[in-house]
């Protein structure tokens, strides 16, 4: 008999007056009990909506039947087969715009909480399985991937997993993309991410690192290296600003930078060289996942008062909810319909105030969401020490500006074909936010497989 309770199985939780103060996991994860009950609520529907909406296909309710079971490690082999990330995809993946969306359950109450389970799932088998290295016989083909996020990553496991030679080129000195410098250790910590990483390695991926591709080496010189074909997934990592007078005063910084500083050169631990970045009052400009996390981040670096500024109305905010919640749970003071003007600096270049006009709701604009409208003479200033830009990011202007014939659209972004992730060079494939600008973990995971796919036919068809 399916567990017809009407609510998800809460998650266990750091409390809010705990956390702001910490770096360490927010949610705790389930016990084999929970995990168990919130299984039970799947009704392992015939037809399967929730898996049409997993941009990788993971055979959903396979794998919660067998959690029912209390059969782990089947469970984990079946996740396995379609998502080479699942610790990754269960903590950050938004699931209530994925397969929790299609969800029957959601119907009369909230949908099964499929991203909890499959976190449970990951991190039993991180604890308890035992890794069987199955790196595949080689079919004598080398692929180069370019970037070690998300989709480069499930591009490389999907090829090794064919058969063959993948070597990843990574600009940073640590793989992982976003998931290693952007996303905060409360969020996702870094240990997991490092293990589905040795986990890829063990198939035979390899990995270099500090690559920077494009200076170190250009993609024409990968073909001449005996590459047959080059996977781009280099991602969005150059910030937007606002060019706002005041931009450029010491205390203000991308969320990029603000981020790489401390989760990848983790300014916060007094053993490390980074020097550490010092906040008292704190404005986070921008209303996405990533002005949430330079907020809950810069409480945890000790500030006093973090105010976000958005310049559109709370519903609007294309922040998750579940963030959006934590933030706020945590003490960030939210402004909304608040828009900066300016930013202020004292005679030795340091920021000291923010200067913010309010703004109203006009009719909508192109993305169909009501335009903020200023409203005059509304201006007003609030004192702070340090201001973090996280409005968006675009691609790096560099492997297009370097490589002959490789096609992009007036966002920067790599132009290809949807279907088979193929670009405008033979052999050249790409995938991730390198392609769609600033998405989702997910959706870098899709386009990386499909382009592994396609890499495969694209070998195979020329070798036969
Ligand atoms: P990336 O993760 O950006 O990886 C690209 C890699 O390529 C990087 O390692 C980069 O160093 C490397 N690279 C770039 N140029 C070169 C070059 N020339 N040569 C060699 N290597 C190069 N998504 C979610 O689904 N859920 C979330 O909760 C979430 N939170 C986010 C929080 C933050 C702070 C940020 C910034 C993003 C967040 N996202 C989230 C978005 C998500 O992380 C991205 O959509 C995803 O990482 C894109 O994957 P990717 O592989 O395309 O690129």
């Amino acid at each position: 008999m399916p567990n017809m309770q009407q609510k998800k199985t809460p998650m266990p939780e750091q409390a809010p007056e705990v956390r702001c103060h910490n770096f360490a996991e927010v949610a705790e994860g389930y016990t084999e009990e929970m995990a168990k009950n919130e299984a039970q609520r799947c009704l392992n529907c015939k037809n399967k909506p929730c898996v049409s909406g997993c941009p990788v296909g993971v055979h959903i309710p396979d794998f919660i039947a067998h959690v029912a079971n209390r059969e782990y490690e089947k469970a984990f082999q079946i996740i396995k087969l379609t998502n080479s990330l699942p610790a990754v995809c269960g903590r950050v993946c938004p699931q209530e715009t994925q397969c929790e969306s299609k969800c029957v359950r959601g119907l009369k109450g909230e949908p099964v909480g499929i991203g909890r389970l499959e976190r449970f799932v990951s991190d039993w088998h991180m604890k308890n399985g035992t890794e069987e290295s199955t790196k595949v016989p080689s079919n004598g083909h080398k692929v180069a991937i370019i970037g070690a996020g998300p989709s480069g990553l499930t591009c490389a496991g999907d090829l090794a997993a064919k058969g063959y030679q993948v070597t990843v080129f990574e600009a940073l000195h640590v793989a992982g993309g976003v998931l290693m410098y952007g996303i905060p250790q409360f969020r996702l910590p870094k240990e997991i991410v490092q293990k589905e990483i040795d986990a890829l390695k063990a198939k035979g991926v390899e990995v270099k690192t500090d690559m920077v591709i494009g200076k170190v080496l250009e993609i024409d010189e990968l073909f001449d290296m005996g590459y047959e074909a080059v996977f781009i997934g280099t991602g969005a990592g150059l910030p937007n600003f606002m060019n706002i007078p005041g931009e450029a005063l010491v205390g203000t910084y991308s969320a990029n930078e603000f981020l790489t500083r401390v989760n990848l050169m983790k300014a916060y631990k007094p053993d490390y060289d980074t020097p550490a970045v010092p906040v008292h009052k704190v404005a986070v400009i921008g209303g996405g996942n990533v002005a949430m996390d330079a907020a809950r981040t810069a409480l945890r670096l000790g500030a006093e008062e973090v105010h976000v500024l958005y310049r559109r109305a709370e519903e609007q905010m294309p922040a998750r909810r579940e963030e959006v919640h934590h933030a706020k749970e945590e003490g960030v003071i939210f402004n909304f319909l608040t828009a900066p003007v300016r930013i202020l600096g004292d005679d030795k270049g340091h920021v000291q105030e923010v200067e913010c006009v309010k703004m109203q709701l006009g009719e909508p604009d192109a993305s169909g969401r009501r335009r903020p409208v200023e409203i005059p003479g509304s201006n007003f200033k609030q004192s702070v020490d340090c201001v973090v830009v996280a409005i968006g990011n675009s691609p790096n202007p560099l492997i297009r500006s370097t490589t002959k014939g490789l096609e992009a659209n007036h966002k920067g972004c790599v132009v290809v074909d949807e279907e088979t992730m193929k670009t405008s060079r033979e052999g050249v494939y790409a995938a991730g936010d390198a392609v769609s600008g600033a998405a989702t973990v997910i959706l870098a995971m899709g386009g990386g497989k499909a382009a592994a796919n396609s890499i495969d036919a694209f070998i195979q068809g020329k070798n036969k």
